[in-house]
């Protein structure tokens, strides 16, 4: 069976710098060149992607909070926002992936901050940075959590590729790696990037990766 290949687009909020979209373009490329002649993804550069995620990001739910210091700073609703990427996805005659760059930061429902996410059919990825926020990431730390989410995304730790013992299902954050100094360990809090800062794949998440590509 012959079906088009998934098309991916990377969106940047208008006030992140644009040398974040073109760090995260060479980011997926690099991983789509671990197999080299998969043909499940392309990615769409040259999108001009700042108009569409400041769109979605006005259709998003945002609220304004203020730090102990007195900084305002600006959430958005991951359930809003993830509506507002599904009816724009299912809108376009081919098969989109967006990976939406936020320079504000996320909250899902219940909870103050996370730091990115990848739905559950891994299509949609936002990674947020949090500007101004207590959980701020530094450059560092977003292309850590870029990876891991890229890692959700290509199904590093997909159940069924894996032997239990290795994964770990962290109570509705999806399944993780347990190999120390992977970068899909679980990751929480702030406290988990201070004490692990890696964008390494153990060769485990690589192989799974691998085979989600030429599947
Ligand atoms: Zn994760
Ligand atoms: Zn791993």
């Amino acid at each position: 069976m012959i079906t088009s290949p998934r098309n991916i687009i990377i969106l940047k909020q208008s006030t992140l710098p644009s040398c974040y979209a073109q760090a995260t373009e060479r980011a997926v490329q690099e991983i789509l060149n671990y197999a080299p002649q998969q043909r499940r993804y392309q990615l769409l550069t040259n999108v001009a992607a700042n108009d569409l995620a400041d769109m979605w990001v006005a259709l998003s739910n945002s609220r304004t909070m203020e730090t102990s210091r007195h900084i305002r700073f600006k959430q958005i609703e991951t359930t809003i926002l993830s509506r507002a990427l599904d009816y724009m996805a299912h809108r376009s005659k081919s098969p989109i992936d967006p990976i939406l760059l936020l320079n504000d930061g996320i909250y899902p429902p219940g909870y103050n901050y996370v730091f990115g996410y990848t739905t559950g059919d891994q299509s949609a990825t936002v990674v947020a940075r949090g500007d101004k926020s207590p959980a701020m990431l530094t450059d560092d730390q977003f292309w850590q959590i870029l990876k891991h989410e890229l890692g959700h995304k290509f199904g590093a730790t997909t159940v069924g590729n894996r032997p239990s013992s290795e994964l770990y299902n962290y109570s509705g954050l999806g399944v993780h790696c347990l190999s120390e100094g992977c970068v899909m360990n679980v990751i929480t809090s702030m406290q988990d990037l201070v004490s692990n800062p890696t964008t390494r794949f153990c060769p485990g998440c690589m192989a799974a990766i691998k085979r989600q590509l030429t599947r």
